[in-house]
């Protein structure tokens, strides 16, 4: 939890520089100046280097600033944290203390890395609240009680700080619904409902989602007002940028298979996924024996730990990242070269958001996915294909067969 009052800044030039260039020609006539933000937000865009909106930002911002409730299909990663804060930094009067935007997200993780986004999105004075679990409560209220402006949080703690009257929602005016298909998976229907009751019904409501489930859809219908619809299909956003392959294995030759693939892919960065917390750990230990740089992440972990990983992760430091779905979810890392599906994930949203992570935004280039698929699995494989809607290529390795032979079908 944080109260991020930016003045201590050092990466930021003082907002009076921006404030006092009331001649619109000193404002970069960047795209981002077509989507009808103001000067102010552009020069502080230009201020941290963003030159290009991303797809979902270029049909996200403008109709989101017009007030209108809007759904956008994005993955952590698109630059979707921009598409929906510019329109509010836009709209929110800045001047004024306490509660004015609600921010929902599924991890504390992903919590907190909007807020890191907001922070530098916003002016310096921008206050701002990261009200999660796993955090002290205290410094929580702490900041509400100093007039945060903006609270991002994680639905069970923001019930908790409403119930406690630590939190008032009355003056909100914008709420988003983030990665709303990964908070309905996680079970927080039933506390977004009861968020969304203590919000005034005058109010813009913005929802991302990586799918449109009808899950998805009804949360929309129930609290949104007609909300304008932004498809960025998977087509667009990651089949087009992720080479992906499956590999036939069989079960007990996958550890080996994985060690060939790493040999030959030798990859900047991996993020493997396994389907349970155990197998993570086990493949964790089997591979922490061979490779260094070699991390693992789980909702087991205590939240210094997890936050450490990530860190490392983000930084280069940790090479390899083994992680459950969970927790592999709130890692906003656009880099990564190479993701593997160790276990075909249990549902096929999971696969759109595994292979989400490798080569979007800043990425090294056209990531690579690959999924190791066992024979019974083929039904699997079939449906996520019918999901992302293209055929994923058969991947070979040499003269390496992953496959035992069957044996004759009279023997
Ligand atoms: P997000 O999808 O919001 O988690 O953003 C992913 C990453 O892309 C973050 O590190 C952002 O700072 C960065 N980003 C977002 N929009 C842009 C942009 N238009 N140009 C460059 N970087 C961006």
């Amino acid at each position: 939890m944080k109260t991020k009052e930016k003045n201590s800044r050092s990466d930021r030039s003082p907002r009076s520089d921006k404030k006092s260039s009331s001649n619109s020609k000193s404002v970069p006539q960047t795209e981002f100046a077509a989507l009808g933000l103001s000067p102010k937000v552009l020069a502080q865009l230009d201020n941290i280097g963003y030159q290009t909106p991303s797809p979902i930002q270029k049909k996200f911002i403008p109709i989101a600033l017009t007030g209108r409730d809007v759904t956008g299909q994005a993955q952590t990663g698109t630059g979707k944290t921009a598409a929906f804060g510019l329109p509010i930094l836009e709209q929110m009067d800045l001047r004024l203390p306490g509660q004015q935007a609600l921010i929902l997200t599924p991890t504390r993780e992903l919590s907190e890395q909007v807020a890191n986004e907001l922070e530098r999105l916003g002016p310096n004075t921008l206050k701002l609240a990261v009200c999660v679990g796993g955090r002290p409560i205290r410094k929580q209220i702490q900041s509400l009680e100093q007039g945060a402006q903006i609270v991002v949080g994680t639905p069970g703690r923001v019930i908790d700080l409403l119930f406690r009257k630590e939190l008032n929602l009355d003056q909100v005016k914008f709420v988003v619904l983030d990665e709303a298909d990964r908070m309905l998976d996680i079970g927080f229907r039933p506390d977004i409902e009861k968020i969304m009751k203590r919000c005034p019904t005058e109010r813009q409501t913005l929802l991302l989602s990586a799918t449109m489930s009808d899950e998805v859809e009804r949360l929309a219908k129930r609290f949104m007002n007609e909300p304008e619809r932004i498809d960025l299909s998977e087509k667009d956003v990651a089949n087009k940028a992720i080479q992906q392959y499956y590999i036939s294995v069989d079960a007990d030759r996958k550890i080996s298979l994985l060690a060939k693939l790493l040999l030959m892919e030798r990859p900047q960065q991996v993020l493997v996924f396994t389907r349970t917390k155990r197998g993570a750990e086990r493949l964790h230990k089997t591979f922490a024996k061979k490779l260094k740089n070699i991390s693992v992440i789980h909702g087991d972990l205590p939240q210094p730990k997890r936050d450490r990983v990530i860190k490392d992760f983000r930084s280069g430091k940790t090479r390899m990242l083994i992680a459950t779905d969970v927790v592999g979810r709130g890692i906003d890392i656009s880099g990564i070269s190479h993701i593997i599906n160790y276990d075909v994930p249990e549902f096929c949203d999971d696969y759109v958001h595994r292979i989400g992570r490798a080569g979007r935004l800043s990425s090294v280039g056209k990531g690579q996915a690959f999924t190791f698929v066992t024979r019974e699995q083929g039904p699997q494989l079939t449906e996520i294909e019918k999901r992302i809607n293209m055929l994923i290529e058969k991947y070979e390795i040499g003269d390496y067969n992953p496959i035992r032979p069957r044996p004759p079908k009279n023997y």
